[in-house]
Protein backbone atom coordinates (compact mmCIF):
# COMPACT_ATOMS: atom_id res chain seq x y z
CA UNK A 1 0.00 0.00 0.00
CA UNK A 2 1.69 3.42 -0.94
CA UNK A 3 4.36 1.96 -3.09
CA UNK A 4 5.26 4.45 -6.09
CA UNK A 5 5.53 2.41 -9.35
CA UNK A 6 6.41 2.42 -13.14
CA UNK A 7 3.48 1.35 -15.07
CA UNK A 8 2.61 0.55 -18.27
CA UNK A 9 -0.45 1.40 -20.32
CA UNK A 10 -1.78 -1.12 -21.98
CA UNK A 11 -4.39 -0.61 -24.52
CA UNK A 12 -7.44 -1.25 -22.97
CA UNK A 13 -6.50 1.43 -20.28
CA UNK A 14 -5.11 -0.86 -18.01
CA UNK A 15 -1.51 -1.36 -17.32
CA UNK A 16 1.83 -3.39 -16.33
CA UNK A 17 3.52 -2.27 -13.17
CA UNK A 18 7.31 -2.68 -14.22
CA UNK A 19 8.94 -1.61 -11.28
CA UNK A 20 7.99 -0.58 -7.44
CA UNK A 21 10.50 2.49 -6.99
CA UNK A 22 12.68 2.31 -3.41
CA UNK A 23 10.37 3.46 -0.44
CA UNK A 24 11.19 6.87 1.42
CA UNK A 25 9.38 5.69 4.55
CA UNK A 26 7.32 2.31 5.52
CA UNK A 27 4.86 2.16 8.41
CA UNK A 28 5.03 -1.41 9.69
CA UNK A 29 1.81 -0.57 11.55
CA UNK A 30 -0.27 0.57 9.55
CA UNK A 31 1.49 -1.38 6.53
CA UNK A 32 1.98 1.86 4.08
CA UNK A 33 4.67 3.15 2.39
CA UNK A 34 5.88 6.40 1.29
CA UNK A 35 3.87 8.66 4.08
CA UNK A 36 4.90 11.59 4.77
CA UNK A 37 2.71 13.02 7.62
CA UNK A 38 0.86 11.54 10.12
CA UNK A 39 -2.42 13.11 11.61
CA UNK A 40 -3.10 12.13 14.92
CA UNK A 41 -6.76 12.22 15.89
CA UNK A 42 -7.66 12.70 19.09
CA UNK A 43 -11.13 13.36 20.61
CA UNK A 44 -11.52 16.27 23.12
CA UNK A 45 -13.80 13.45 24.79
CA UNK A 46 -15.57 10.25 24.05
CA UNK A 47 -13.57 8.80 23.94
CA UNK A 48 -11.71 11.15 26.61
CA UNK A 49 -8.19 12.00 26.05
CA UNK A 50 -5.20 9.68 26.46
CA UNK A 51 -2.00 11.76 26.80
CA UNK A 52 -0.18 8.62 27.10
CA UNK A 53 -1.22 7.46 23.78
CA UNK A 54 -0.79 10.58 22.26
CA UNK A 55 2.72 10.85 23.79
CA UNK A 56 3.37 7.07 22.55
CA UNK A 57 2.24 7.82 19.42
CA UNK A 58 4.76 10.89 19.24
CA UNK A 59 7.57 9.01 19.93
CA UNK A 60 6.81 5.73 16.89
CA UNK A 61 6.30 8.89 14.29
CA UNK A 62 8.90 10.78 15.45
CA UNK A 63 11.34 7.95 15.13
CA UNK A 64 9.45 7.13 11.99
CA UNK A 65 11.04 10.29 10.76
CA UNK A 66 7.19 11.75 10.04
CA UNK A 67 5.91 15.53 10.13
CA UNK A 68 3.33 15.07 12.35
CA UNK A 69 0.33 17.33 13.19
CA UNK A 70 -2.42 16.88 15.90
CA UNK A 71 -5.49 17.03 15.43
CA UNK A 72 -8.56 16.96 18.04
CA UNK A 73 -11.76 16.44 17.36
CA UNK A 74 -15.59 16.77 18.64
CA UNK A 75 -14.85 20.36 19.73
CA UNK A 76 -18.25 20.91 19.92
CA UNK A 77 -18.44 18.53 22.76
CA UNK A 78 -16.29 20.81 25.16
CA UNK A 79 -17.59 22.85 28.46
CA UNK A 80 -17.69 26.19 28.26
CA UNK A 81 -19.49 26.78 31.47
CA UNK A 82 -16.53 26.93 34.00
CA UNK A 83 -19.87 27.88 36.76
CA UNK A 84 -21.48 24.46 36.69
CA UNK A 85 -19.59 22.97 38.92
CA UNK A 86 -16.81 20.42 38.87
CA UNK A 87 -16.24 18.67 35.71
CA UNK A 88 -17.85 15.19 35.02
CA UNK A 89 -15.24 12.18 34.83
CA UNK A 90 -13.83 12.55 31.53
CA UNK A 91 -15.18 15.68 30.21
CA UNK A 92 -12.69 18.68 29.16
CA UNK A 93 -13.12 22.11 30.18
CA UNK A 94 -12.24 24.84 27.09
CA UNK A 95 -9.15 26.02 29.39
CA UNK A 96 -7.83 22.86 29.55
CA UNK A 97 -8.04 21.97 25.92
CA UNK A 98 -6.50 25.81 25.32
CA UNK A 99 -3.78 24.50 27.97
CA UNK A 100 -3.55 21.46 26.04
CA UNK A 101 -2.99 22.97 22.67
CA UNK A 102 -0.55 25.58 24.38
CA UNK A 103 1.77 22.49 25.47
CA UNK A 104 2.00 20.56 22.12
CA UNK A 105 2.51 23.54 20.00
CA UNK A 106 5.48 24.87 22.42
CA UNK A 107 6.88 21.87 21.60
CA UNK A 108 6.96 22.65 17.75
CA UNK A 109 3.60 20.41 16.59
CA UNK A 110 0.95 22.08 14.59
CA UNK A 111 -2.16 21.66 16.89
CA UNK A 112 -5.68 21.75 14.76
CA UNK A 113 -9.26 21.23 16.99
CA UNK A 114 -11.61 20.16 14.85
CA UNK A 115 -15.37 19.36 14.84
CA UNK A 116 -16.69 17.18 12.06
CA UNK A 117 -20.04 17.95 13.30
CA UNK A 118 -19.91 21.56 12.62
CA UNK A 119 -17.49 21.94 9.80
CA UNK A 120 -15.06 23.30 12.35
CA UNK A 121 -10.81 23.20 11.28
CA UNK A 122 -11.41 21.17 8.03
CA UNK A 123 -9.92 23.77 5.93
CA UNK A 124 -6.23 23.85 7.61
CA UNK A 125 -5.85 19.73 7.87
CA UNK A 126 -6.86 19.58 4.30
CA UNK A 127 -4.07 22.06 3.46
CA UNK A 128 -1.90 20.30 5.08
CA UNK A 129 -2.56 16.99 3.22
CA UNK A 130 -2.12 18.42 -0.35
CA UNK A 131 -0.01 16.58 -2.51
CA UNK A 132 1.38 13.57 -0.30
CA UNK A 133 0.49 10.91 1.51
CA UNK A 134 -0.82 10.75 4.83
CA UNK A 135 -2.07 8.39 7.59
CA UNK A 136 -4.85 9.07 9.77
CA UNK A 137 -3.84 7.50 13.20
CA UNK A 138 -6.07 7.03 16.28
CA UNK A 139 -8.09 4.96 18.26
CA UNK A 140 -11.38 3.85 17.02
CA UNK A 141 -14.37 6.21 17.68
CA UNK A 142 -12.21 9.49 17.67
CA UNK A 143 -13.99 10.49 14.60
CA UNK A 144 -11.30 9.74 11.84
CA UNK A 145 -13.89 8.68 9.13
CA UNK A 146 -16.42 11.52 10.35
CA UNK A 147 -13.35 13.71 9.60
CA UNK A 148 -12.44 12.13 6.34
CA UNK A 149 -15.81 12.16 4.92
CA UNK A 150 -16.32 16.37 5.72
CA UNK A 151 -13.29 16.85 3.69
CA UNK A 152 -14.06 14.64 0.69
CA UNK A 153 -17.25 15.64 -1.19
CA UNK A 154 -18.93 12.68 -1.92
CA UNK A 155 -17.03 10.23 0.28
CA UNK A 156 -19.12 8.79 2.55
CA UNK A 157 -16.95 6.40 5.35
CA UNK A 158 -19.33 3.97 7.17
CA UNK A 159 -18.95 5.88 10.98
CA UNK A 160 -19.32 3.76 13.80
CA UNK A 161 -21.57 4.70 16.94
CA UNK A 162 -19.82 4.75 20.25
CA UNK A 163 -21.08 2.32 22.27
CA UNK A 164 -22.01 4.02 25.56
CA UNK A 165 -21.45 0.65 27.63
CA UNK A 166 -18.23 0.02 26.95
CA UNK A 167 -17.35 3.94 26.47
CA UNK A 168 -15.38 3.33 23.18
CA UNK A 169 -15.79 2.76 19.23
CA UNK A 170 -17.22 -0.72 17.95
CA UNK A 171 -14.40 -2.49 16.46
CA UNK A 172 -15.08 -2.72 12.36
CA UNK A 173 -12.32 -4.57 11.39
CA UNK A 174 -11.64 -2.69 7.56
CA UNK A 175 -8.36 -2.98 5.47
CA UNK A 176 -6.29 0.32 4.95
CA UNK A 177 -7.51 2.17 2.03
CA UNK A 178 -6.14 5.34 0.11
CA UNK A 179 -8.53 7.72 -0.35
CA UNK A 180 -8.02 10.63 -2.57
CA UNK A 181 -8.24 14.38 -1.62
CA UNK A 182 -9.27 16.68 -4.53
CA UNK A 183 -5.72 18.69 -4.15
CA UNK A 184 -3.76 16.18 -4.97
CA UNK A 185 -3.14 14.27 -1.39
CA UNK A 186 -3.51 10.66 -0.72
CA UNK A 187 -4.84 9.66 2.77
CA UNK A 188 -4.64 6.24 4.41
CA UNK A 189 -7.66 5.76 6.97
CA UNK A 190 -6.31 3.09 9.04
CA UNK A 191 -8.48 1.03 11.26
CA UNK A 192 -8.44 2.21 14.93
CA UNK A 193 -5.47 0.47 16.97
CA UNK A 194 -5.31 1.62 21.17
CA UNK A 195 -1.62 -0.17 21.74
CA UNK A 196 1.09 0.10 19.72
CA UNK A 197 4.60 -1.17 20.16
CA UNK A 198 7.46 0.77 20.39
CA UNK A 199 8.82 -0.92 16.99
CA UNK A 200 11.28 1.25 16.01
CA UNK A 201 13.06 2.06 19.37
CA UNK A 202 15.84 -0.58 20.43
CA UNK A 203 17.86 1.17 22.86
CA UNK A 204 16.30 3.04 26.15
CA UNK A 205 18.42 5.86 25.05
CA UNK A 206 17.13 6.44 22.05
CA UNK A 207 13.86 7.76 23.39
CA UNK A 208 14.35 10.94 24.33
CA UNK A 209 15.27 12.03 21.22
CA UNK A 210 11.44 11.04 20.24
CA UNK A 211 10.60 13.92 22.91
CA UNK A 212 11.89 16.80 21.23
CA UNK A 213 11.69 19.48 23.81
CA UNK A 214 14.31 17.38 25.97
CA UNK A 215 16.64 17.83 23.34
CA UNK A 216 18.51 21.02 24.24
CA UNK A 217 18.44 20.06 28.00
CA UNK A 218 19.70 16.43 26.96
CA UNK A 219 22.62 18.09 25.28
CA UNK A 220 23.87 19.63 28.74
CA UNK A 221 23.44 16.55 30.67
CA UNK A 222 26.44 15.80 32.93
CA UNK A 223 26.81 12.50 31.70
CA UNK A 224 26.80 10.93 28.39
CA UNK A 225 24.06 8.38 27.76
CA UNK A 226 21.54 10.08 30.47
CA UNK A 227 18.70 8.15 30.85
CA UNK A 228 17.22 11.38 32.78
CA UNK A 229 15.67 9.30 35.97
CA UNK A 230 18.02 10.50 38.80
CA UNK A 231 21.20 10.66 37.32
CA UNK A 232 23.11 13.75 39.18
CA UNK A 233 23.67 16.58 37.08
CA UNK A 234 20.50 15.42 34.90
CA UNK A 235 19.39 18.85 32.79
CA UNK A 236 16.12 16.61 31.53
CA UNK A 237 15.04 16.28 34.86
CA UNK A 238 15.75 19.50 36.36
CA UNK A 239 14.00 21.59 33.50
CA UNK A 240 11.24 19.35 34.33
CA UNK A 241 11.42 20.83 38.03
CA UNK A 242 11.71 24.42 37.05
CA UNK A 243 8.27 23.38 34.71
CA UNK A 244 10.27 24.08 31.76
CA UNK A 245 9.02 20.98 30.42
CA UNK A 246 5.52 19.48 31.02
CA UNK A 247 5.04 16.83 34.07
CA UNK A 248 2.91 14.80 31.89
CA UNK A 249 5.68 14.37 29.10
CA UNK A 250 8.19 13.35 31.76
CA UNK A 251 6.03 10.96 33.02
CA UNK A 252 5.06 9.56 30.40
CA UNK A 253 8.45 9.00 28.93
CA UNK A 254 9.65 7.46 32.24
CA UNK A 255 6.73 5.17 31.47
CA UNK A 256 7.83 4.06 28.00
CA UNK A 257 10.95 4.04 29.08
CA UNK A 258 10.18 1.09 31.47
CA UNK A 259 8.21 -0.52 28.99
CA UNK A 260 11.23 -0.46 26.72
CA UNK A 261 13.62 -2.04 29.46
CA UNK A 262 10.60 -4.60 30.07
CA UNK A 263 10.68 -6.00 26.54
CA UNK A 264 14.62 -6.03 26.41
CA UNK A 265 13.91 -7.98 29.45
CA UNK A 266 11.94 -10.48 28.02
CA UNK A 267 13.36 -11.59 24.51
P1 LIG B 1 -13.49 6.60 13.74
O1 LIG B 1 -13.72 5.25 14.33
O2 LIG B 1 -12.26 7.25 14.30
O3 LIG B 1 -13.48 6.60 12.25
O4 LIG B 1 -14.70 7.53 14.24
P2 LIG B 1 -16.07 7.86 13.49
O5 LIG B 1 -15.87 8.89 12.46
O6 LIG B 1 -16.70 6.57 13.08
O7 LIG B 1 -16.90 8.55 14.69
C1 LIG B 1 -17.22 7.86 15.87
C2 LIG B 1 -18.42 8.52 16.51
O8 LIG B 1 -18.13 9.88 16.87
C3 LIG B 1 -19.63 8.60 15.57
O9 LIG B 1 -20.78 8.33 16.34
C4 LIG B 1 -19.63 10.03 15.09
O10 LIG B 1 -20.91 10.49 14.79
C5 LIG B 1 -19.06 10.77 16.30
N1 LIG B 1 -18.37 12.00 15.87
C6 LIG B 1 -17.43 12.12 14.92
N2 LIG B 1 -17.02 13.40 14.79
C7 LIG B 1 -17.72 14.11 15.70
C8 LIG B 1 -17.74 15.52 16.06
O11 LIG B 1 -17.05 16.39 15.52
N3 LIG B 1 -18.58 15.87 17.08
C9 LIG B 1 -19.37 14.96 17.71
N4 LIG B 1 -20.16 15.40 18.70
N5 LIG B 1 -19.38 13.65 17.39
C10 LIG B 1 -18.58 13.23 16.39
ZN1 LIG C 1 19.63 13.65 31.81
Amino acid sequence: MGDRVIYELTENGEGTVDEILPRSSELVRPPVANVELAVLVFAVQEPALNLSLLDKFLVHTESSGLETIICLTKQDLISEDEDAGPPAKGEMMSDSLKELVKLYESIGYQVVVTSAKCGIGIDPVLERLAGRISVFAGQSGVGKSSLLNAMVPGLQLETNQISMKLGRGKHTTRHVELIRLTNGGLVADTPGFSTLDFLQIEEAEQLSSCFKEFESYAAECKFRGCLHLHEPGCKVAEAKDQGLIAASRYENYLQFLGEIKDRKRRY
